[in-house]
């Protein structure tokens, strides 16, 4: 059994319960996991609590060193680790490799950073005085992650909040909780003091709650879905806490007729079709001008039919299955809508036959044409492997659709006019936009979504400052 990691030490839930993670691709039970309630979180912000004074005074370089050993142990588990969280979430052990890998290089992207964070001095417009802008750890923060990235985006989180010297109390998704835990162990073989880094388990609604409503708890970190962070920002604004939240997004894809299109083809099968389409970040609307409308979907067509369905511990699987069979269910709902008022489906649609399929929650890569603008897919996040594609005469056209939405999380366009390029660039409402790039992210760039996408920063120089409270200081050399 996986247990809880309050104080440094494994433990069960106060209430001794516990609940099943199982693995999407067969249905077999990979772990029990506790299932913490408000009594656990009290016990965990407490250790957060107690703990912060001495790691906030703890000189960076050291804090840098704990997080730069803790990466050379994953590293040094980097294979079992990849086949847990495979096991657990379902992606290809490959895409399981490159996520840990990831979590590695932001945590020692924000570990090289110590020595950046810095405050200032203003000369005043007072004769003689001059003021000082401190920055400081701002205590207990909450890193709530999901679990279509569970390892990736907790290193957004944690990254900054124990650079800068705060304490936290991690909540991993019940349906993938088990990588999370033994990465945070392995923060403290590294070093990390009891109570630094704290993990409970346990479903959102309960012990999720308990963690943003608890008062010494002063932000929240949290990615998910956009109804669940309407939630938990309508809690934190009943103490007025800080929170970034990383909400969901339908990132628009336009391909221009000057475009490269076997790039283009790559990038959208890649940015569709990885992590089974579960990914915030991801191609969800494509738009195509008409010079390039037939060649394109062909050719996008036989990538999908080419895509390896299975299993995601078979080293050949390019494509796992869906997390649960919900979510599942959702894409399949949202596929049939759009079909029923005259989407046409070009591939996939359905579930893979087999006997290898028929325990998990597998679903084909799927794309969708003639689909309504006001059709489901278009309108909602589709979190699942199908993709619905539209025509566009002009660059304004695809703009204006690209914005047709209540998200504004990625964007891309793929064209050779740098004007084009340009005007693009400007007014696609999004906190991202790739021009003639898969959307990959950069450590050095701040990531984050504006509509309802999302609050705040992740990634960047930015990041440090949602993690500390900034400081004024007036300074009269003599008193006045
Ligand atoms: P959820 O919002 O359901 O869950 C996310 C996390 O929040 C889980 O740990 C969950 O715990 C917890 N949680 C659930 N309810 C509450 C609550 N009331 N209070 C506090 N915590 C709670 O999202 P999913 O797991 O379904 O993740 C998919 C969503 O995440 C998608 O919409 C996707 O777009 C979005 N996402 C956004 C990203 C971004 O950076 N913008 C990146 C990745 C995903 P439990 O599992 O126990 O319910």
């Amino acid at each position: 059994m996986a247990q809880m990691l309050i104080n440094g030490a494994l433990v069960n839930s106060a209430s001794g319960k516990t609940e099943e993670v199982r693995n999407p691709a067969t249905g077999d039970v990979v772990d029990t996991i506790a299932r913490g309630t408000a009594e656990d979180v009290e016990q965990a912000v407490g250790a957060a609590q107690a703990a912060f004074p001495a790691w906030a005074g703890t000189p960076f370089a050291r804090r840098a060193e704990v997080l730069y050993k803790a990466v050379a142990l994953l590293r040094e588990r980097e294979k079992d680790l990849a086949t847990l969280l495979t096991r657990e979430q379902g992606k290809p052990v490959r895409e399981s490799v490159l996520e840990l890998r990831r979590f590695g290089s932001t945590i020692e992207h924000y570990a090289g950073m110590g020595k950046n964070v810095r405050g200032g001095y203003v000369p005043l417009i007072d004769k003689g005085k001059y003021g000082m802008i401190l920055k400081r750890p701002i205590g207990v923060c909450a890193s709530i992650v999901p679990w279509n990235f569970p390892v990736s985006l907790l290193g957004n989180k944690i990254g900054p909040a124990l650079l800068v010297g705060n304490t936290v109390v991690v909540k991993p998704a019940s349906s993938a909780p088990l990588t999370v835990i033994e990465v945070v162990r392995l923060f403290l073989d590294a070093g990390l003091p009891p109570g630094v880094m704290n993990v409970i388990t346990g479903p959102g609604s309960v012990a999720g709650e308990a963690l943003v409503r608890h008062p010494a708890v002063r932000k929240i970190g949290f990615t998910g879905a956009t109804d669940t962070g309407r939630r938990v920002m309508a809690l934190a604004a009943e103490q007025i806490k800080r929170v970034t939240l990383e909400l969901g997004g339908s990132d628009p894809m336009i391909v221009c007729d000057d475009a490269d299109l076997e790039r283009a083809v790559s990038a959208a099968a890649v940015g569709r079709f990885f992590n089974c389409g579960q990914a915030c970040l991801a191609i969800k609307r494509l738009y195509l001008f008409e010079g390039i409308y037939e060649p394109f979907v062909a050719k996008l067509v036989e990538r999908a039919k080419k895509l390896r369905v299975g299993n995601g511990l078979d080293p050949d699987t390019r494509m796992g299955p869906l997390h649960t069979d919900g979510q599942r269910r959702e894409v399949e709902e949202q596929v049939q809508e759009a079909v029923g008022r005259g989407a046409k489906i070009l591939t996939g649609g359905a579930r893979p036959e087999g006997p290898e399929y028929a325990k998990g929650y597998f679903y084909l890569p799927t794309i969708l044409v003639n689909v309504p603008e006001d059709a489901r897919v278009a309108t909602e996040e589709v979190f699942g492997p199908a993709l619905p594609v539209w025509k566009v005469k002009t660059l304004d056209e695809a703009l204006e659709k690209a914005n047709r939405s209540i998200y504004g999380l990625g964007s891309s366009i793929w064209t050779s006019d740098l004007a084009r390029a340009n005007l693009a660039a400007e007014r696609l409402e999004a906190g991202y936009t790739w021009v003639n790039s898969a959307q990959i992210i950069y450590d050095e760039l701040p990531f984050g979504g504006v509509k309802q996408s999302g609050v705040g920063k992740e990634h960047g120089s930015e990041v440090l400052d949602y993690y500390m409270e900034t400081k004024a200081v007036v300074m009269a050399p003599s008193p006045e």
